[in-house]
């Protein structure tokens, strides 16, 4: 092994990897291939696509109609993803366990369902960290399944953490003011008052980090912001 770590490390690198994995989700598959605010090169694309073949197993059709709903029938009958319809174990902690069932399938070699990339994340991991490689693999898709659907799927609907600064039709809620961890996320009320806008952290004391990738990226000509032009919501 490259590195001899110990275990409260591995779970900081766990969580490095995540935050990762949260910028794909929301700078690219939330803000670009759903909303279309902002067009990357076709170069940066292909860097995401690989992330994405690691971290995320979603249909994109599926994800990018069962989000749209989401914003249409926010928490009312029609959408998919809302503790107050469907109720929060089937949203919040099924998913979980149904997601991780498929990971361990697909780490197994010589099926249908095989992913060799994520066979290849894990097996990088252990060739890096030795036996806390296996820990910080599978750690990193747990925080994405516990962040995706407990927290954001959940909590960000339901009326226990956070805050909201708009009253929206629907109970969404801004987790927390600074969307660190989970690339801008975080913010998820101001996201369902305003979704055309790229910018996800709208009052003075709140940061958003993934419209800063962003910007880093435009800066470097990889990324064109749009700004509303898909008018599907
Ligand atoms: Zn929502
Ligand atoms: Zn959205």
């Amino acid at each position: 092994m490259f590195f001899d770590i110990g275990w409260s490390e591995a779970v900081i690198i766990s969580l490095v990897y995540f935050h990762i994995t949260a910028i794909l989700f929301s700078i690219y598959y939330h803000r670009s291939v759903i909303h279309n605010l902002v067009t990357y090169s076709p170069k940066t694309i292909k860097i995401f696509e690989f992330i994405a073949s690691i971290t995320h197993e979603q249909n994109i059709f599926l994800l990018r109609g069962g989000h749209l709903n989401h914003h249409q029938y926010s928490d009312r009958p029609g959408d998919v993803v809302s503790p107050h319809v469907s109720g929060w174990k089937n949203i919040m902690v099924y998913p979980i366990f149904r997601k991780s069932a498929k990971l361990i399938i697909s780490l197994i070699p010589f099926t249908k369902n095989t992913s060799y990339e994520k066979i290849f994340f894990v097996i990088m991991n252990i060739f890096l960290f030795g036996a806390q490689g296996v820990m910080i693999s599978f750690l990193m898709y747990f925080f994405i399944y516990f962040f995706g659907n407990f927290v954001f799927d959940g909590l960000a609907h339901l009326p226990y953490v956070g805050y909201r600064n708009y009253n929206t039709d629907d109970s969404s809620r801004n987790i927390l003011p600074f969307g660190l961890l989970a690339a801008g996320e975080e913010l998820h009320n101001n996201h369902h008052a305003d979704p055309m806008n790229i910018k996800y952290s709208h009052k003075w004391f709140e940061f958003d980090i993934g419209y800063m990738y962003i910007k880093i990226l435009e800066k470097f000509n990889l990324a064109k912001i749009n700004y509303g032009k898909d008018q599907s919501i």
